[in-house]
């Protein structure tokens, strides 16, 4: 009798994908082997070493257990780049590329940015990128959070500056911006989607409130740091657009506009300084 081995390419897909799918059993052993995802496939008979199949295993446990497959591989593509992520950041998601589409259409040449809570920097690394001659200020208070970030920017060869600071703290009093975005902490603290996202740092998601507190906070002092026909741009949760349109019509910007993702969702409120 011929002894089915399990520790081919093929066997150890196969074994995993009832359990976490097959697509993202793929990225998880691709990650091990330090191999693009192709090599799986015309490489599927490989046998691999112990070491490679404990880890695999280990791998898919964790991910039983719910650990997103970014902190598994320590890294997420965000806007077609991809950025280092581990636990002390949110991971980057789709919904918040429309954050970047919209700062895009609205950048002058040559911008001011700033970005309040940057986490893994993907917001202010992207923008960094893609607005040509743009200068960008990122802030967070997380010294944590700001390594990561640091990084990501260095690795993707964006400049851009970084400041520890909770919201307005590090921002002086004179300084203004063509340019303000924000993906703040928006999910109420008793919202039955947190328990899902055990894995994240919490305060990168929740203000522990009513999910608008942090939203107030950056809309109540945006004006006096946009310069004129600058813009304020917010992410914020599905149900949030009218309250966050309120708020910004109330701190007396213009313009004010809810988009939605891909997902059909309103998803980003924005505003002008007349
Ligand atoms: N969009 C994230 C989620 O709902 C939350 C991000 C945030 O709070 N800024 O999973």
């Amino acid at each position: 009798m011929t002894e089915v081995k399990r520790n081919t390419i093929r066997a150890l897909i196969a074994e995993a994908t009832p359990k976490i799918g097959r697509f993202e059993a793929g990225i998880l052993l691709a990650h091990i082997l330090d191999k693009p995802k192709e090599y799986l496939i015309a490489h599927d008979e490989e046998e691999l070493s112990d070491q490679a199949v404990m880890t695999f295993d280990l791998y898919v446990s964790m991910r039983i257990d719910g650990m997103p497959v970014p902190y598994l591989t320590g890294r997420q593509e965000f806007f077609g780049r991809y950025f280092e992520v581990d636990s002390s950041v949110l991971i980057p998601r789709p919904d918040t590329e429309v954050l970047i589409e919209q700062a895009l259409i609205v950048a002058p040449d040559r911008p001011l940015i700033l970005d309040m809570g940057t986490g893994s920097g993907c917001i202010a690394v992207t923008l960094a990128k893609e607005c040509p001659g743009a200068r960008v200020t990122a802030t967070d208070v997380s010294p944590e959070a700001l390594e990561i970030a640091s990084r990501n920017a260095a690795s993707l060869g964006a400049e851009v500056e970084f400041r520890q600071g909770s919201w307005w703290e590090t921002v002086g009093e004179q300084e203004s911006f063509d340019i303000i975005v924000s993906n703040p902490p928006y999910i109420r603290s008793d919202d039955e989607h947190l328990p899902a996202l055990q894995y994240e740092p919490q305060s990168a998601l929740t203000d522990g409130g009513d999910g608008l507190s942090c939203l107030r906070e950056i809309t109540a002092h945006a004006m006096a740091h946009l310069r004129q026909g600058g813009w304020l741009l917010v992410e914020h949760g599905w149900d949030q657009g009218p309250e966050v349109a309120e708020l910004f019509r109330a701190a007396g910007l213009a313009a004010v506009r809810t988009v939605r993702d891909y997902g059909g969702n309103d998803r980003v409120t924005m505003g002008r300084r007349a």
